[in-house]
């Protein structure tokens, strides 16, 4: 089992080397290693990410087949079958960092402001279970008046959103939470770049 601390390390080596364009260690062809896992996984992260496509999350980490167990859902929101996949990695993999991975000018975020501020005639019912989750996390900084400087509203909402899954991982499951206390497993918010390619971790590391 790899320790949160170490499992944290890895990741962030892996996307200086991404970001500043070293070699990469991965190159997602290895064909030994897809054998040998195929017995069975032990990654070494969990990572909830956004499913934006500029944002893979093995890519910006620099990792390779079996590495990380990834959850990838428009705005990195958290529903329980997101909760139920970090358990059972967590559990069965015995998992101990899991990251929630939001990025700049997410499209998920900009479609809560959007809505905010205009209500569409007509969402889609599956569309609006996502804009939902985000909206408990935007409404209180429009109510700060952050409103009148839009850039600022969305870096704020995109880390206000983050931190919202985090802590529903940290809190929203008696499975998680018993790891937590008693085995060492760690709930981190990160927040990737579009234009720097950078990942910062800012919340609880
Ligand atoms: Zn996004």
């Amino acid at each position: 089992m790899i320790a949160a601390h170490e499992a944290l390390e890895r990741l962030k080596a892996g996307n200086r080397r991404f970001a500043s364009d070293l070699p990469r260690l991965h190159t997602f062809t290895d064909h030994a290693r897809r054998r040998e896992l195929a017995a069975g996984q032990e990654p070494f992260a969990i990572i909830l990410g956004c499913a934006d496509s500029r944002v893979p999350a093995e890519i910006v980490f620099d990792q390779g087949l079996g590495d990380l167990f990834v959850i990838r859902v428009a705005g990195n929101i958290v529903a329980p079958s997101q909760v139920g996949s970090v358990e059972f990695a967590a559990e069965r993999s015995g998992t101990r960092l899991v990251v929630v991975l939001g990025h700049s000018n997410c499209g998920a975020i900009l479609a809560t402001l959007e809505e905010l501020e205009r209500p569409p005639a007509k969402q889609s019912r599956n569309l609006r279970s996502i804009v939902d989750r985000i909206r408990p996390s935007v409404e209180p900084l429009l109510a700060s008046g952050l409103g009148s400087q839009p850039e600022a509203l969305v870096r704020a909402a995109v880390r206000a959103n983050i931190r919202v899954s985090v802590n529903h991982l940290r809190h929203g499951s008696e499975v998680l939470e018993q790891l937590i206390q008693q085995d060492g497993l760690r709930v981190v918010g990160a927040e990737y770049s579009l234009d720097s390619g950078i990942v910062d971790f800012f919340d609880g590391t």
